[in-house]
């Protein structure tokens, strides 16, 4: 098999929910979709949708340009071979892991339809088919936030992830004292400030938290400010934005400074990137969850086939895009939250997707 056609497709995810975070607010993010066809004519479907151009150091246009290097570079060669396509774009672009990321996951549906094998069995096999997820409480009034959590509890959501950041701290504390005092027994509570506290912002808020049972994900912006707060800090450290490759993971495992990751499927570079920081993290018992910070079916798919394979004991398990932008590409198999858990899709190999011909629209760009 080869691949012999990768069209490249812009598709708007556009916010129905409030969703800020401190760096920006989620409007309407152009997701890039790609389909890899192979000699056969089979396809599969790869994704990369960056959250705000704000996030994280790359945005949607920019991996569409990636793409007009990477595509061309993978043409020819077997999608089955994973390790042989990133050798291939690595060598043809340094960094770019979204637009990288968007291939592997199309190569890895693409693999799972021509071996008639899903993905997630293709990744070691499930260890969970209900995989739970978390909800994000958008930044907003201390009052906003705990009638969000008391309505989200309601829904059966057990893990909720409230923003903080980007504004006087006084608030941030507030908002989450009043999330405190709603939550149930059992229910998890992050608060993630998408790295917009300094370590001093951070020590301030634990201490005047201290006694409330939540993790802080990714409260300051660099890895030297988490070793400064680690160690003089009440809640645990969940690490996000600074897991850019495996060697970081490694690093903040080994010093102690991360007690878990939130991780991305598009900033790691793919399904295969994220395989192996999975399986340093089952081998060294630290907790991850396997998350986009946006995007449709495609995305959503490849984050809970990987979520599916988490051992269960140190799952914090997948995060999907849906209840923010309300879309499905596949509107019978998309994955959605029922009670707190997303499944896995059912429509077939691969993925387990289901598209009809033509329905991103036309190809913003064809390579052949
Ligand atoms: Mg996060």
């Amino acid at each position: 098999m080869a691949i012999q056609e990768i069209r490249i497709f812009c598709v708007p995810l556009a916010a129905k929910k409030l969703y800020n975070m401190s760096s920006s607010v989620v409007s309407t993010p152009f997701s890039t979709v790609v389909e890899v066809v192979d000699s056969s004519g089979l396809k599969g479907y790869g994704e990369a949708c960056l959250a705000s151009p704000q996030y994280q150091p790359a945005f949607n246009d920019g991996v569409r340009v990636s793409l007009e290097i990477l595509a061309p570079a993978i043409l020819g060669y077997d999608p089955i071979k994973l390790n042989v396509i990133h050798a291939l774009m690595n060598e043809a672009l340094d960094g770019h892991p979204e637009g990288k990321a968007a291939l592997d996951i199309a190569c890895w549906d693409l693999s799972g339809k021509i071996l008639d094998r899903s993905v997630v069995d293709l990744l070691g096999g499930a260890r969970q088919k209900n995989i739970i997820t978390y909800h994000v409480v958008g930044i907003g009034t201390p009052e906003y936030a705990a009638t969000e959590a008391e309505r989200l509890q309601r829904e059966g959501i057990t893990r909720i992830q409230l923003k903080a950041g980007g504004r006087p701290i006084d608030q941030d504390i507030e908002c989450i004292k009043a999330v405190c005092k709603v939550l149930q027994p059992g229910t998890d509570l992050a608060v993630d400030t998408n790295r917009g506290w300094t370590s001093a912002e951070a020590v301030k808020v634990s201490n005047a938290c201290a006694g409330l049972s939540l993790s802080l994900e990714q409260p300051c912006s660099t890895e030297a400010e988490l070793i400064q707060l680690k160690m003089q800090c009440n809640h645990p450290i969940i690490v996000d934005e600074n897991t850019t490759d495996i060697r970081s993971v490694a690093r903040m495992i080994s010093s102690g400074t991360a007690d878990g990751f939130g991780l991305k499927i598009t900033r790691l570079g793919g399904v295969t990137n994220m395989r192996a920081i999975r399986d340093l993290c089952i081998a060294t018992h630290t907790p991850m969850s396997s998350d986009d910070a946006w995007g449709g079916d495609i995305i959503a798919a490849a984050g809970v086939a990987l979520g599916a394979t988490l051992d269960p004991h140190f799952s914090r398990g997948a995060w999907i895009a849906h209840p923010y932008h309300q879309t499905h590409y596949d509107e019978v198999n998309g994955p959605r939250i029922e009670n707190g858990f997303v499944t896995l899709p059912k429509g077939g190999p691969g993925l387990g997707l289901v598209f009809k011909d033509g329905q991103f629209g036309e190809p913003a760009a064809v390579y052949s």
